[in-house]
């Protein structure tokens, strides 16, 4: 085959295990040979259309099929896909198509009316809608009924491992979110990585519940899934019982989610009484992983393997292999196979053990660049351009395994002191009241900066301000406890279930008096 890249392997797997099931999305299921079919069948489809190696495909929608079938097919015509956000506002839409020069966009029927309204003016081709056009006025194009003649011949364009794959925007959790231009060799080595790491199997069963349109859905569990011949199952969106269910009713060997998951599974009704046995590896990442979350499924257990990565990697960078899960817990593991990590001083120097510093990695799956943005790729790169830089702070024990401390960007300092505030936040989830918190840095006429924490209780909890602050006390060194409590009913979230730091910075950093209350 001419395609080395990720687009040639659904023609791949259908010469070596047609019938093997490859993709489940609620009743319906896709086996190797059919999903090669109707990838062969899109991408002719979208050639008929004009697309042409190089173009950006976008698309939009929840997780389903379609979405895999689409990256595959632009994947198998030289094309870059362009995963949308599905809860941009269509003016952010439009800024995310026309900056990524999309020139066609597939979209989920829920999606219609935001992408018509979006890809007006953006410079968009063809809209392609997965039930086909609204109605009468509509100018989208039927999914299933794209003209594809030559469905039958085999893809014969050239792609090299170089070759951008996809255009991956960043989560946005600290600013505007960034398109990570990844190579089909990036993913490919971060595929290898993921295989190698957690000896992910061709009998996997890996059940995908965050956003696709985010790196750890993607890159982590289904691409590593379908490289193996395994199984991958999707379910539209994260919901708690569904997941648990889905567990137990199919038998799921691999997960991976960001700590909020996790914790609500734990937190459901049922959870005690759900069979967790199938689960072979739980990978858990994209947030600092509290020692609550930890906790509850070593409880029952369970390997909980801690993750460290960003978009920008492709996207993994440090994994806690399962043989270290419980003389470890709490670390971020050390380099994935073929990755190596630096953890650096401000002036560059390498740190000590212990010594907090920030993470830069190298390796095959980095990233080429930020799309259109030279100036922030030029900022990634850490001197010589080796390195990327990660923006976050971690330490490693005597050992060499990692420990994240948190964002370069979240920390505040106190009377001189750095304060970290997800070690903060850490002892405050373990207050028995306390369901979710951010801590922030707000102005201090004497301290320069002081915390405040912004909580959640849990439903029927009843905790006041000297309560939460009291529970901190000889558990942390005073300067890192918080001046004040606020309560509130929700924390401001991304797609995949983080906390939006600026917004709660934004919302809660003024008077209390004015804050939202529960
Ligand atoms: P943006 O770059 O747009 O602000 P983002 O950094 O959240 O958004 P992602 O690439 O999805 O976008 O997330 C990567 C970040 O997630 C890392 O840089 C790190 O801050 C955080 N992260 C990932 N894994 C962990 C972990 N195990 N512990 C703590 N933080 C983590
Ligand atoms: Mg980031």
């Amino acid at each position: 085959m001419l395609n080395q890249g990720i687009g040639s392997w659904p023609a791949r797997r259908a010469r070596k295990t047609p019938d093997r099931t490859a993709v489940v999305h609620g009743d319906r299921t896709l086996t190797y040979r059919e999903l090669h079919r109707r990838v062969l069948r899109l991408a002719h489809g979208l050639r008929a259309l004009g697309v042409t190696s190089g173009d950006r495909i976008a698309y939009l929608g929840p997780n389903h099929p379609a979405f895999l079938e689409t990256l595959f097919a632009a994947g198998a015509l030289g094309a870059v896909f362009v995963p949308l956000n599905t809860r941009l506002a269509a003016p952010e839409l439009a800024y995310n198509l026309s900056d990524s020069g999309s020139v066609v966009l597939v979209h989920a029927p829920e999606q219609a009316e935001a992408a018509r309204a979006a890809a007006d003016g953006a410079g968009v081709r063809h809209r392609i809608s997965l039930e086909g056009p609204a109605g009468p006025g509509d100018d989208a194009l039927a999914y299933e009924e794209l003209p594809a003649g030559a469905a039958d011949e085999p893809m014969d364009v050239a792609v090299r491992p170089e070759d951008p794959c996809m255009i991956m925007y960043t989560s946005g959790t600290t600013g505007r979110p960034k398109g990570a231009v990844l190579s089909h060799g990036n993913i490919i080595w971060n595929s290898v990585n993921v295989l190698v790491d957690t000896d992910l199997g061709a009998d996997e069963v890996t059940l995908v519940v965050a956003p696709l349109f985010h790196t750890g859905a993607l890159n982590m569990t289904c691409l590593p899934t379908l490289l193996k011949g395994g199984q991958v199952v999707l379910l539209a969106a994260f919901d708690a019982d569904l997941v648990l269910d889905t567990v137990e009713r199919r038998r799921v060997t691999y997960l991976f989610g960001v700590p909020t998951m996790y914790d609500a599974m734990a937190a459901r009704p049922r959870w005690a009484a759900t069979d967790l046995s199938s689960l072979r590896t739980l990978n858990c990442g994209g947030a600092p992983v509290p020692a609550r979350t930890i906790a509850a499924y070593t409880d029952r257990g369970l390997a909980f393997s801690q993750g460290y990565g960003m978009t920008e990697a492709s996207p993994g960078v440090l994994f806690l292999d399962r043989e270290q899960t419980a003389a470890k817990a709490g670390s971020a593991g050390v380099p994935h196979f073929f990755t190596d990590t630096r953890i650096v001083r401000p002036d560059g120097s390498d740190t000590a053990p212990g010594e907090r510093g920030e993470v830069l990695v190298q390796g095959p799956h980095t990233m080429t660049g930020y799309w259109n943005r030279p100036h922030d790729t030029a900022a990634a790169a850490f001197t010589d351009g080796d390195w990327l830089r990660t923006g976050d702070i971690a330490r490693t024990d005597a050992d060499g395994y990692a420990y994240i401390v948190d964002r370069v960007k979240d920390m505040y300092v106190s009377g001189g002191e750095n304060v970290y505030p997800a070690e903060v936040e850490d002892a405050l989830l373990d207050h028995p009241a306390v369901a979710e918190c951010a801590v922030i840095g707000i102005p201090d006429p004497v301290w320069g900066e002081v915390g405040r924490a912004v909580v959640v209780l849990k439903p029927e909890a009843r905790a006041g301000e000297e309560d939460i602050l009291g529970h901190l006390r000889g558990r942390l060194a005073k300067y890192k406890i918080p001046k004040s409590v606020v309560l509130t009913g929700g924390l401001p979230r991304t797609a995949s279930g983080k906390i939006v730091k600026s917004a709660v910075r934004d919302t809660f950093a003024g008077d209390p008096a004015e804050h939202p209350q529960p």
